[in-house]
Order: structure tokens, then sequence, then C-alpha cells
């Protein structure tokens, strides 16, 4: 069982794999994934009893789920991710108190129960990166003529994760790593494998748009906050405080208890702009090298791009291999609409979600041109997908695979039973 405690929500994936076998490529299977009610475990700083108590539900489901005679040998965990890191960075205090109260309620479960804890925005890279490869089978297979095949090494995916606070850029780049601080190297099956990962703080989503709006509001005039991301028609009195009370904003005013009138424009080619202003682009000099001076080697291979990426898509249509011109009319005529004709259009989908699309849109298009530099041409390498194989595609099945050695180091040398 693991707890994805992401910075918007929680969910729990419990995974099932026969323990009578060898550890093999393919024998994992995703179970159950439960969606915890309510907010990300951090949004409890004022109650943490209430997030312990948030994740009773699934709990109560898994063990419906679990055979009661396996539950006492299934390992739980819970990993925490940007949302923690960054109240972490706020309140020390507060963090430890989530953390207890979320470990006493798992510990109640007759599981058993390995910890909660933040994983590093490195780790959630690459056990992402892990998680796409093993369900791609690219690290190992068996072929029909008795033997393991090693896949080549440019067959690696890299794995791109937006979540609502972070984002994470994880590949096998074509030449040497000179950054060190940005390599991780992992041996599997017998094969070493050299990555770049880095996680992005406060480049996840929701801060990014948070960021965003900040630099529209600190805009303004003496009239209303000009939107350029959001539909014409569209108008809301939002309160500073809502907006000024995350550690990404580094300079909140004096008074943050006054509203101000945010209006939509609906206007991409401004929006695409704004935008923009959000990464800084002319700190980087050289090839090798993404946004705000992050050192990134030129991307290589092919990608799965998921979570945010792949719910902003898969909203638009832009899933099934678009091209990036295709890609830019959607989301260009998306962002023209106006809200009246967006809610007529898409009663079943959730206001906010609809007012969003365009910022998210546009935001995930800036990241992987101008940040990442993908072009018209690699962005054919980018596979955006919720799942792989049948499961999610996330850190969650790496972070276990790893964690319970169901990965080898070397290449296994028995037949499994499975391979019949
Ligand atoms: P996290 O909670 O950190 O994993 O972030 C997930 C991100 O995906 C957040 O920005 C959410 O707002 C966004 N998200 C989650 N579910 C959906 C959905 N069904 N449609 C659009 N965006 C979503």
């Amino acid at each position: 069982m693991v707890f994805d405690a992401g910075s918007s929500h929680t969910s729990l994936f419990i995974y099932q794999w026969p323990t009578d076998k060898e550890n093999n490529t393919g024998v994992v299977s995703q179970t159950l994934v439960c969606d915890v009610e309510g907010p990300g475990i951090s949004s409890y700083s004022n109650d943490p009893p209430g997030a312990g108590r948030s994740l009773v539900p699934c709990l109560d489901k898994a063990m419906s789920i679990i055979p009661v005679e396996s539950q006492k040998a299934a390992p739980a965990y819970l990993g925490a991710t940007a949302g923690m890191r960054l109240l972490e960075l706020e309140n020390e205090t507060k963090t430890q108190q989530i953390f207890d109260e979320v470990s006493k309620t798992l510990s109640r479960y007759p599981v058993k129960f390995q910890g909660a804890r933040i994983l590093e925005g490195e780790e959630e890279g690459s056990l992402g990166w892990v998680t796409v490869n093993y369900l791609l089978g690219t690290f190992i297979r068996y072929s029909y003529v008795y033997s393991w095949i090693h896949p080549k090494q440019s067959e690696m995916f890299g794995a791109m994760d937006l979540g609502g606070a972070s984002t994470q850029m994880t590949f096998q780049p074509s030449g040497e790593i000179e950054d060190k601080s940005t390599e991780t190297t992992f041996r599997l099956y017998g094969y070493d494998y050299t990555i770049y990962t880095h996680s992005y703080l406060c480049y996840g989503q929701d801060q990014a748009l948070k960021r965003l709006l900040v630099r529209l509001i600190e805009k303004r005039g003496s009239g209303n906050v000009q939107h350029p991301c959001y539909p014409k028609g569209y108008m809301a009195n939002v309160s500073l405080s809502s907006v000024y009370n995350s550690p990404c904003i580094l300079t909140p005013p004096d008074n943050t208890e006054v509203s101000v009138t945010v209006e939509g424009t609906g206007d991409p080619t401004a929006c695409q702009r704004s935008v923009r202003e959000i990464f800084n682009l002319t700190a980087c000099t050289n090839l090798s090298c993404s946004f705000n001076g992050v050192y990134q080697p030129p991307v290589y291979g092919k990608f799965y791009a998921f979570s945010a990426f792949y719910y902003t898509f898969n909203f638009l249509n832009l899933t099934c291999g678009q091209s990036l011109a295709e890609a830019n009319s959607t989301i260009w005529e998306y962002c023209s609409r106006e809200w009246t004709q967006l809610t007529s259009s898409f009663p079943s989908e959730s206001r906010r979600r609809l007012l969003e699309y365009c910022s998210s849109a546009m935001y995930i298009l800036t990241l992987l041109l101008d940040g990442y530099k993908f072009n018209s041409g690699t962005w054919e390498d980018i596979h955006f997908a919720k799942q792989a194989g049948n499961a999610d595609v996330g850190w969650t099945l790496g972070y276990m695979l790893n964690l319970t050695n169901m990965i080898p180091s070397e290449e296994p040398s028995l037949l499994m039973a499975h391979d019949y």
C-alpha cells in the first residue's frame, strides 16, 4: 500500500504480486486506487488530526480488499511530495504534527506500516522514471528463445511529472551529465543506468498559476486585475489572503485582508506573454540549460508526461499524438472562448477547472518548449498519458519496487513461472 500525499490531494495505491515467485518484471499489478476525500495533507496544518482521519475511508476499503491472511505482511508507506516540502519550509512543527497524525492512523491498521516521510524532489523524479520503464518493460524482457534481453539504452523513456506544487524532469541524456548534482545512477537487472533528474519547486501547476495571478495583481493600475488567460465575461472577487499564502510568493503586500476584482480578457497571446514571465528565460546562456539557470542536457529519447500534463491535455483532446501545430491551435482556440460559452459547452466540468484549463495548457506549452526546449520535431516524442500497461504512472510504484527489493540489481538467472 502506498499513499501518494500530493499537494492537492492524496491517493492510495494497492499493488499485488505473487510471493511464491522470484523477483521479476511484469509480476506486479495495481489492484486499487482510492482517492482520499478532501485536500492534500499539507492543508491540515491547523487541524493535524483531520489529516489522519481523511485517510480512514481508503484504509477501510483497502482492508476489505487485501485478504485477511495477507494483511500482516502487507507493507504500507506514505510518501508526501511538494505540498509538504513547502509546509516544512514554513512550519516544521506543523509538518511533524501532520506526520504524527497520519502515522497514528496508519498504525491502527493490521498492516506492516513502514513510515510516512517527505520524498526529495529528485527521488520523486527518478522513481517516476523507474515506474515508467518498469511498466513499459524497457529494463528487461524475456524473449521467446528462452533468454533475457535488455532493450537498447536509447529505448528508455524519460518521465515528466507535473504536480500541484512541483514538477520533475527525468531522462537518460545522450551524453555525459556535467552537473553531477543532477545525476542519479541505478544498477537494475545487471545494467547501469545514469539519469538526469531535476525537480522544480514552485513550478507545479497550482503554484505556477498562483504566481501568474500575483504578477497580474501587481501589474494592475487602479482598476480591475486583467487576466488574459481567463475567459472574457468571467469576473470574480479574490481575497489577497487566498493568493499570498505560499512560500513560493516572496513579496506579500503589507495588507492581505483585502480583495481584488479579477476580470478575464481571453487573450491567448497576452496569456502566453504573462506565463513566460514566471520563468527566467534569460538566465541560461548555453544549450545545456532549461530556465532559471538550471542545468539540463538537451532532451533525448521518448518521454511520458503524466499527472497534470495528462489531465489538462486530456480535457483538450491532445493526448493522441497531435502535432505541436495542432496543440497550439487547440489551446489558442480554447483560450479565446467566452466564459458563458465554456460553461454551457461543458456543464458537468467543474467551474474552477474550466477557468484554469487555458492557463494550465499555456503553462504546459511554455514549460515544455521555452523551459525544457522541446521543439516541433521532439514534441512528437512526448506521450501524454495517465497509465502505462495497466497501472498509473507516478512515483508510487517505483517507490514500492525499490523498498521491497522487487528489482534485483543483477540479471535473473532462473526462468520465471509466469513466462510459460
Ligand atoms: P498533486 O496533488 O501535487 O499530485 O497535483 C496534481 C495536479 O493536477 C494539481 O494541479 C491538480 O489541480 C491537478 N489535477 C488533479 N486532477 C485533475 C483533473 N481531473 N483535471 C485537471 N487537473 C487535475
